[in-house]
């Protein structure tokens, strides 16, 4: 009972960077938001920035019950439900054995039980504490700065359970803050930090400035790729080979995923035939109805490819807002757009290949459009005929191309221009990749494609559209002409 009025509250109280317990929220969001912070690490002339990896090994068993008891005060828990709590922790005590037999026992002086459902619960409150005192202490100390990309949400530390990272400026002020605030953290909580198991990265910092701010963290400086939550992390995007081995590993922190959430909301009755009903309903509005999915064994690996198709679909307020900034064609572009686009460019999209290694043993694995090749991101963008057709009447259309490979295209986004033009031919770009997936889908569940030309008319529309935004008077002369031609559709 204790257990399920704590998780009642617990999603009001916790921030949204800890993965764990936070409904709607999973450990897969914090391995793309920590992807996403360590890009460019690789990079000499980014800005300095700094990621420590902490590891809180053996966490439960140090937790200070005085100090529980004053946290669940703090946090305004009615007095009875704090002596109801800690009378279930003071109760705790040990027996040994040895050689069979019972040698006496002791009672317990600190720590969370294992396999307690409610330790899990008390420790997320605990983390919530440390996230707490950061955001003060960066609040209090003016020397301190947000990691590059983290100051808009003000984002320091992701937590799932008791994996830790916590991101800052690398600069003495910053690093000092956070030490400063970890210290009194270990010190009020009896958490340590496993120095042997704990690693700081650094990206855009020099030999020196390195060398200074290890003195300061005592930590040993990693090496990518690092493992976060079992997923390999690396400062380079995920090649389409690591994704084997994310989908597999996601399958396991899933389970961990999983496990937790019984611990909230139980896993029978209402909670999981919510979850069916929500994984139909999106299914279908999105255009994958149909797969047959229920039958028992096959649920397991359907659960897992719902997975995957929320984290690739769900937009999520802590993620997208660190994605999306960066994209320069941003008031051209549609959202829906952006958003299939941004999948797409990432290699995320639920294409047969990624379904199949998901789902395994499809009955076909050709493209649903041309039903000639097996369907990929690669053949679905570049390979496919109908879209090839698309894709060149678009660029004769703008009179300008976008380079013709997958691998290209990351790259190509990120070295855009910033005027008009460029935006314009983003946008179109984005365009096409929502209408070609758009229509990959309806092949997929109606068995109908719409014509090219009628694909190439609804691109033209949404960007002639869209350039209404644009202030004719500050446009230069050949913007203008440029503007004035593709407007006429
Ligand atoms: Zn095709």
């Amino acid at each position: 009972m204790i257990c399920s009025r704590l998780s009642e509250v617990l999603p009001h109280l916790i921030s949204q960077n800890q993965g764990a317990f936070v409904r709607g929220r999973s450990v897969a969001h914090n391995i793309l938001i920590f992807q996403d912070l360590i890009k460019n690490y690789n990079r000499k002339n980014s800005s300095p920035r700094c990621a420590l990896k902490i590891d809180l090994s053996k966490a439960y068993d140090t937790v200070d019950w005085c100090f529980l008891e004053r946290l669940l005060i703090g946090y305004h828990f009615p007095i009875r439900f704090v002596q109801w709590v800690m009378v279930c922790l003071r109760g705790t005590s040990y027996v040994l054995m040895m050689n069979g037999r019972l040698q006496g026992g002791f009672k317990g002086v600190k720590g969370l039980r294992q396999g307690d459902p409610i330790s899990p619960l008390l420790f997320v409150l605990i983390m919530e504490y440390l996230t707490r005192l950061l955001q003060l202490g960066a609040h209090q100390q003016q020397e301190f700065r947000y990691h590059p990309l983290c100051k808009g949400l003000k984002i320091i530390n992701l937590c799932f359970a008791d994996n830790l990272v916590v991101f800052c400026k690398a600069n003495c002020g910053s690093v000092q803050m956070l030490k400063q605030v970890f210290e009194e953290f270990c010190n009020s909580t009896g958490l340590r930090a496993n120095s042997s198991k704990s690693h700081v990265f650094f990206g855009g910092v020099s030999v020196a400035d390195r060398n200074q701010l290890l003195k300061l963290v005592q930590l040993e400086e990693g090496t990518f790729p690092l493992k976060y939550l079992g997923v390999p992390m690396r400062p380079t995007k995920w090649r389409m080979a690591d994704c084997d081995e994310i989908l597999k590993k996601i399958s396991i922190v899933k389970e961990v995923d999983k496990l937790c959430m019984w611990f909230l909301w139980g896993n029978n009755g209402t909670r999981s035939k919510f979850h069916l009903t929500s994984w139909t309903s999106v299914c279908l509005s999105k255009g994958f109805g149909g797969l047959g999915f229920g039958e028992g064994s096959k649920w397991n690996k359907a659960m897992l490819a719902k997975y995957v198709w929320e984290i690739s679909n769900k937009p999520d307020t802590l993620w997208d807002p660190i994605n999306y900034h960066k994209f320069v064609w941003k008031r051209t572009s549609m959202p829906k757009h952006r958003f299939i686009t941004w999948q797409a460019v990432n290699g995320r999209l639920l294409t047969h290949d990624h379904l199949n290694r998901v789902l395994g043993q499809l009955e076909s694995t050709l493209c649903p459009v041309c039903e000639i090749d097996a369907e990929n991101h690669e053949h679905l963008f570049f390979g496919c005929k109908f879209s090839q057709k698309v894709t060149r009447l678009v660029h004769r259309w703008l009179d300008c191309i976008w380079p013709l490979s997958f691998s290209d295209w990351s790259q190509w986004i990120g070295n855009m221009r910033r005027d008009v033009i460029a935006m314009i031919v983003a946008a179109a770009f984005s365009a096409t990749v929502y209408y070609i997936w758009f229509n990959r889908n309806s092949c997929y569940v109606n068995h109908c494609s719409s014509s090219v030309e009628c694909i190439v008319d609804r691109i033209k529309k949404d960007i002639s559209y869209r350039c209404n935004f644009f202030s004719q008077r500050k446009l230069t002369g050949k913007e203008l002409v440029f503007v004035r031609n593709i407007s006429s559709v």
